[in-house]
């Protein structure tokens, strides 16, 4: 803990004393103290995780990530299901009890039953089935589940190969979201993912798409960590803040085949703009107005730096 910590801490702790003389529950005050500096170093172990400061967790990844089959523990990409489980579910990198999107192995390294996070910057990709109402009426119930599951597959695996992190699978909406532990031009390797979803999906075939998808694509600050209660409950690896939603309507608004990328992701990646028409959106709840960049297959595209 930096000296900034260490004050924070010992204000803390003096406000608590002030405090207590006028309660009538008196809180131990090294109960407290021990909780606060348990607390800050949580959000540093989380820190150097997610920063790829802590080699122990980015490490597995690129091994585990071709092993089969899914569920994968968010963090490591340790898979869950057979084959790949029967050798490293001994090894301890089974589903965590309480939260089954993490391996024990990941949780032990985090400490603190595994809950806690930090706050960082990171990109989100959040890819929608475009006109999904209309494709359910037309195929039915459960021709539509066979595509809808395609679709998580396909969009998951773009994700996983370019190092994102799976968040969930939201009705016909595929969240993911990427860090610099893992992915270390994060903002580049969430552009990259949308391009290759759509391609999987086949928006670049002459036919048209198998599944009509439209993907937002934003970068900033937010929470990143496993939430829960600490008396047991489920709790969730998951990233929470302003960013989320933005994401989330950026994927309404595109239309199929588009991939909505906002300037703060463009400024993070190095993504040159010069081939991609830029639109201004009216984002619902907010005063502000949107910039984004339009990508597609097949615009003719300088790359991201990566
Ligand atoms: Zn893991």
């Amino acid at each position: 803990m930096g000296f900034e910590g260490q004050s924070i801490v010992r204000g803390l702790a003096a406000d608590r004393r002030r405090r207590q003389r006028t309660t009538l529950a008196p809180i131990h005050d090294l109960d407290y103290r021990a909780w606060m500096a348990q607390e800050a170093s949580r959000e540093e172990r989380w820190r150097a995780l997610l920063d790829g400061d802590d080699p122990r967790l980015s490490k597995p990844r690129p091994l585990f990530k071709h092993i089969p089959s899914p569920p994968r523990c968010k963090l490591c990409c340790a898979p869950f299901g057979r084959p790949g489980s029967l050798i490293l579910g001994p090894m301890g990198y089974r589903a965590w009890s309480k939260n089954p999107t993490l391996c024990d192995a990941c949780v032990r390294s985090l400490g603190n039953k595994g809950l806690g996070g930090a706050e960082i910057e990171l990109s989100f990709l959040f890819a929608d089935v475009r006109g999904s109402t209309t494709i359910a009426e037309q195929v039915g119930p459960s021709a539509f589940t066979t595509l809808l599951n395609r679709f998580y597959d396909a969009v998951s695996r773009a994700v996983i190969d370019n190092d994102g992190l799976v968040d969930k699978f939201v009705g016909d909406e595929v969240v993911a979201f990427f860090v610099p532990a893992f992915s270390p031009a994060y903002a580049a390797a969430a552009v990259a993912a949308a391009r290759e979803s759509l391609d999987v999906t086949g928006h670049g075939d002459p036919a048209g798409p198998w599944i009509p998808v439209g993907i937002g694509v934003h970068t900033g600050v937010a929470f990143v960590g496993s939430v829960g209660s600490e008396g047991g409950g489920v709790a969730d690896f998951t990233a929470l803040g302003d960013p989320v939603n933005v994401t989330a309507r950026l994927a309404s608004e595109a239309g199929p085949g588009e991939i909505l990328i906002t300037e703060s992701t463009v400024v993070a990646s190095g993504l040159s703009t010069v081939a991609l028409e830029r639109r201004e959106l009216n984002l619902r709840g907010r005063q502000e107005r949107i910039v984004v960049f339009v990508d597609r297959v097949g615009s003719s595209l300088s790359g991201p730096t990566r």
